[in-house]
């Protein structure tokens, strides 16, 4: 017998299998146009029923693993002390090495909790950049959002390698020139609203130094915690021989505190938690999540929701997973890379961009060209997407034409274990297809829109 080179595979598979199966709609292309109409064209008006590929989000729509149902019989639903209560505050300590763990039932929560505490008006939060519900709750309590993310985190064809990371010069002018009005600074990992980029560890140490510097408390923003640290672990010299586990201990070793939306790296459908070192700050914030989330061992989830979270922040970090989840979002950022459609790069970590204005270079900012790349994609193979551009953050100027955002992305975010490589070649297909026949594809207008996040309700018509 002569020995045959060994087995090698290029091919990356998902390191799990399917043990419970749920049907995947296929709505004809009239029943799509049909639910178009009744949705005024506004895809969060579409029934999931009516969705084929759902892209839409990759915030709690994760697949629970096998070890997370079982978490979820042994669920003690006690009001206080409840074990899975300790379950959950043993993982979330042993991972962030915080004292004081506080569960909340999103991330948003933790959010209104902590800038409830720390923000007001005359104060100031740097981050990279703030997440939208982030923003929107340090505005809440008076204080103001300010993104520093540094110059290449904004420019959609830079392939720098960690366009999530923080200007630290500016960071230290900031804190400098606003000494005393800055209760802390947050770093967002994976840089959400920036394309889900990553931020270095040698980036989080040095912010790490100006803080000390400063004497300001670093808190992150953690809902994809260990899809970064993979990337460090990836692309960070001299990171490569250290464990993701590692790695993620290390960047929370460097903060004073953190929030997490587990919707995301936490495998939940949903979850949250704060963490932080500062016995009187927790306090503050214990007292505030009585007031409306519920009490300190359980924050508005039930016992059954802690004990599936605990197996989920420990499953994330399996290195097989996350060398999975990496490679199949570059696997179709790769091909639609290769096909010539316009992409936001490098690619991300939960989801990949398009770039609409560089799809439909024949349609202005103006008549939402996100949009109509969004509404296509539905249409034509039943993918639901979201727009993140002028829809999302322009507005309507007073002649009734629309103020463009910075860009005109349209994002496909990527579930977490929900969806197979034969699912992703459809997408890569159909955009493809898409954009084959981008010519045919007009703008839009904007018919009904309420005062505030109107992405959520508007309603759209062709031009
Ligand atoms: C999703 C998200 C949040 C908000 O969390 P929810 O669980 O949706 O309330 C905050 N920050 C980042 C970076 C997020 O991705």
């Amino acid at each position: 017998m002569s020995a045959i080179p060994v087995f090698a595979p290029q091919t990356v598979i998902e390191p799990f299998r399917v043990k419970v199966v749920e049907p995947l709609p296929l709505p004809s292309r009239a029943e799509r146009e049909r639910a178009l109409e009744l949705a005024h064209g506004n895809l969060f008006n579409v029934r999931a029923q009516d969705v084929t590929i759902d892209l839409m989000t990759d915030s709690g729509t994760s697949a629970m693993s096998q070890e997370q149902w079982a978490a979820m019989m042994r669920g003690d639903e006690s009001y206080a002390g409840a074990r899975s209560f300790f379950e959950f505050e043993r993982v979330v300590r042993e991972l962030t090495g915080k004292k004081h763990v506080i569960p909340t039932h999103q991330g948003r929560a933790a959010e209104r909790i902590l800038f409830g505490v720390v923000g007001g008006a005359g104060r100031s939060i740097p981050a990279n950049t703030h997440f939208d519900t982030t923003r929107a709750n340090v505005e809440a309590s008076g204080a103001e959002a300010v993104d520093l993310v540094i110059p290449e985190g904004l420019d959609p064809e830079s392939e720098h390698p960690f366009k999530g990371n923080v200007d630290v010069a500016r960071l230290a002018t900031f804190l400098e020139t606003h000494a005393g009005k800055v209760p802390l600074v947050l770093v967002t990992i994976t840089n959400n609203s920036g394309g889900g980029q990553p931020v270095s560890l040698t980036n989080m140490r040095e912010v790490r130094r100006v803080c000390d510097r400063f004497g300001v408390p670093l808190f992150l923003d953690a809902a994809r915690f260990a899809e970064n640290a993979w990337f460090i672990k990836q692309r960070d010299p001299g990171q490569q021989e250290r464990s993701a586990r590692e790695i993620a201990r290390e960047m929370f070793g460097l903060a004073d505190g953190a929030l997490m939306s587990m919707k995301k790296d936490g495998f939940g459908n949903m979850g949250g938690f704060l963490v932080l070192n500062d016995d009187a700050l927790a306090l503050e914030c214990r007292n505030a999540l009585i007031l409306t989330e519920g009490f300190t061992t359980y924050g508005g989830l039930a016992g059954r929701d802690l004990g599936a979270l605990a197996v989920g922040l420990e499953e994330v970090l399996d290195e097989r997973y996350l060398a999975y989840r990496i490679a199949s979002t570059r696997y179709v950022w790769d091909h639609l890379r290769a096909a010539g459609v316009p992409l936001l790069a490098p690619a991300g970590g939960h989801a990949v961009y398009l770039d609409a204005r560089r799809f439909l270079p024949h349609v202005p900012p103006a008549e939402l060209p996100g949009q109509s790349v969004s509404i296509a994609l539905y249409r034509e193979a039943g993918i639901r997407s979201v727009e993140i551009g002028t829809v999302m953050f322009g507005h309507t100027l007073a002649d009734g034409t629309q103020q463009p955002a910075a860009l005109d992305l349209v994002r496909l975010a990527i579930p977490r274990r929900v969806y197979t490589q034969s699912h992703m070649d459809y997408v890569v297909e159909a955009v493809i297809h898409v954009h084959a026949h981008r010519e045919a594809l007009g703008g839009y207008r904007i018919t009904e829109e309420p005062a505030r996040l109107r992405h959520f309700t508007c309603a759209f018509a062709p031009l």
